[in-house]
């Protein structure tokens, strides 16, 4: 099964897409862990990406292209993954298609976890606080936010289009949503 978790900053993609691999046995591939990765390895596309996500932009296309190609080129990645954080752009989206179409691989489905913007951010502040995350201050969360309804949300149609997209409400618990996605991908 190959799967797409999209959604806002804090809408809890992380978190069930953790539960997912659980549950089905599937690789998560999280591109903002990979990120974080690259960060603490302290090498200069690590220095790069660190100024860039702390402003709350987006890495380049490019090199989120290259980062995701390599990845689902690995063993674990053969029978199925998530992908939590991937694609953000209409840029990445297709080259996502492509990367699926070299492998012969089909998109089951995109998941898209909705949130209403208030609760979010209440979300990310509270999660700075516990996890000490630098791009979760509040005029970082903005911009994240912006940038989220500017490039990525349009993916929403894109996946709709293509019949693939199933929305969940993503407020209420952890096993709530949870519960809420397994419906959406046995429907
Ligand atoms: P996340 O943990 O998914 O919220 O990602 C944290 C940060 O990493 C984002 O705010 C971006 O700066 C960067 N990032 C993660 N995934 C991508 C992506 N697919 N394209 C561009 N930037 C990304």
């Amino acid at each position: 099964m190959r799967l797409i978790l999209l959604g806002p900053p804090g809408a809890g993609k992380g978190t069930q897409a953790k539960r997912l691999e659980q549950k089905h046995g599937l690789t998560q591939l999280s591109t903002g862990d990979m990120l974080r990765s690259v960060v603490e390895s302290g090498s200069a596309l690590g220095r790069e990406a660190k100024a860039i996500m702390d402003a709350g932009k987006l890495v380049s296309d490019d090199i989120m292209i290259r980062m995701i190609s390599e990845r689902i080129d690995e063993p674990d990645c053969a029978t199925g993954f998530i992908l939590d954080g991937f694609p953000r752009t209409r840029a990445q989206a297709e080259a996502l298609d492509e990367l699926l179409e070299r492998l012969g691989a089909r998109l089951e489905r995109c998941v898209a976890i909705l949130v209403d913007e208030d609760v979010l951010v209440e979300r990310l502040l509270k999660r700075a606080r516990i996890e000490g995350r630098t791009d979760d201050n509040e005029g970082t969360i903005r911009t994240r936010m912006r940038v989220y309804r500017d490039q990525t949300e349009p993916l929403l149609d894109y996946y709709r289009e293509r019949g693939v997209l199933a929305e969940v409400e993503g407020l209420g618990s952890v096993e709530e949503v949870a519960k809420r996605i397994a419906a959406a991908l046995d429907g």
